[in-house]
């Protein structure tokens, strides 16, 4: 008699996420907190409330969801807020997910921040796995930053950049552009930029969340505009460089820089959109710009195995909506969305 053949075991590979316009969904952005050290005046009023904290998941609870997307193809994910590295024992989370890099699923993992923590932090999240972080800087002036973070302190993050740089992590600048307040001096970021190997994005205002006093009439400045300026002082020139984002690249060819404009306003970006947002309270938006939204707290605590927590992700994304609707004109303002950015993370 011959012995039987022993076939492998095929390895159960879930179906990937696809959504209704058969979109892969292979990107998490996770909000860890919606708590934050500064107070940007696009982004918060100076009054917030927050999440009171027994809505927080736990950072075990953080753990488990990002784990499940894995599971679920999900290859890139990014640790934002709030600022995600002002949560107490964040460095334990960025290490657990560190752990499934590596063949264990996840082929990026990155943080977006004011970079006011990153000093204390950038040698241990490269350590954990983390190679690329964005951090947030809309002017070089000392007083202005001020005056734009209200409570940031310039000097605080270009000490997080010296850290990065010594940590060999790769930097790139995010700045939203403001009209009246950074338009004049984008140029002068994109030189130093270029000047010190970051990458940059250009972001124009979304219409986030009640701000307090400002409108965003008052903040907007598209970015054909600031394209048009930055073209008169450099040669930028197309190129498909995608980071998994919806930025638009150029190279700058007088610094060797890339640069990268974020246009929801101008140019609607969604038709690539490969990404989903998590809240800290275990909320998935399946877009920034609109408010429909699925509740992953309730199955995650209703059992121990994730199959409820799958079934309901899928859900979730058989519901993703092609696209946002933001606007910015004199008639509409009032923001798109309710929330603010701090809850998603951008
Ligand atoms: N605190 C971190 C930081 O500032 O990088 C991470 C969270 S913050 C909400 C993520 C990004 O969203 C930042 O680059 C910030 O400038 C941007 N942002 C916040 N509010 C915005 C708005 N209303 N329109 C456009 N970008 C915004
Ligand atoms: Fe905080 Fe980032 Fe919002 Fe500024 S943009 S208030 S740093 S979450």
């Amino acid at each position: 008699m011959t012995e039987p053949t022993i076939l492998p075991r095929p390895t159960a590979r879930p179906a990937p996420l696809i959504d209704p316009f058969q979109r892969p969904i292979s990107y998490l952005r996770v909000s860890v907190t919606d708590r934050c050290d500064f107070r940007c005046v696009y982004c918060m009023s100076e009054n917030m409330t927050f999440l009171p904290k027994a809505d927080v998941l736990s950072l075990e609870e953080l753990a488990r969801l990002c784990n499940a997307f894995v599971d679920l193809g999900v290859r890139k994910l990014r640790l934002t807020g709030g600022e995600p590295l002002v949560r107490r024992n964040i460095m334990w989370l960025v290490r657990e997910l560190g752990r499934r890099l590596d063949g264990g699923g996840l082929e990026e993992l990155t943080v977006t921040t004011n970079g006011s923590q990153l000093a204390r932090y950038a040698a241990e999240l490269v350590d954990a796995g983390v190679r690329r972080v964005n951090v947030s800087i809309d002017t070089l002036d000392p007083d202005k930053f001020q005056a734009i973070t209200r409570w940031g302190k310039l000097d605080k993050v270009l000490e997080g950049l010296e850290a990065a740089d010594r940590a060999g992590l790769a930097v790139k600048i995010n700045a939203v552009a403001l009209k009246g307040v950074n338009d004049g001096e984008l140029a002068d970021m994109v030189r130093w930029c270029g000047d010190r190997g970051y990458d940059m994005t250009v972001i124009e205002v979304m219409p986030m969340g009640d701000v307090g006093g400002e409108t965003r009439v008052d903040q907007y400045l598209p970015l054909s505009m600031v394209r048009a300026g930055l073209s008169e002082r450099f040669t930028l020139t197309d190129i498909p460089y995608k980071t998994g984002g919806p930025a638009r690249y150029v190279t700058v060819e007088e610094t060797g820089g890339r640069l990268g404009f974020i246009t929801p306003l101008t140019h609607n970006f969604c038709e690539s959109c490969n990404r989903v947002r998590l809240t800290c309270t275990g909320t998935l938006y399946m877009c920034l710009g609109q408010d429909d939204a699925a509740d992953l707290r309730a199955p995650l605590r209703a059992s121990d195995d994730d199959t409820l927590l799958e079934a309901a992700v899928r859900e979730a994304i058989a519901r993703k909506p092609k696209g946002h609707d933001f606007i910015i004109d004199r008639r509409h303002q009032r923001p798109a969305v309710a929330r603010h950015m701090s809850v998603t993370g951008g």
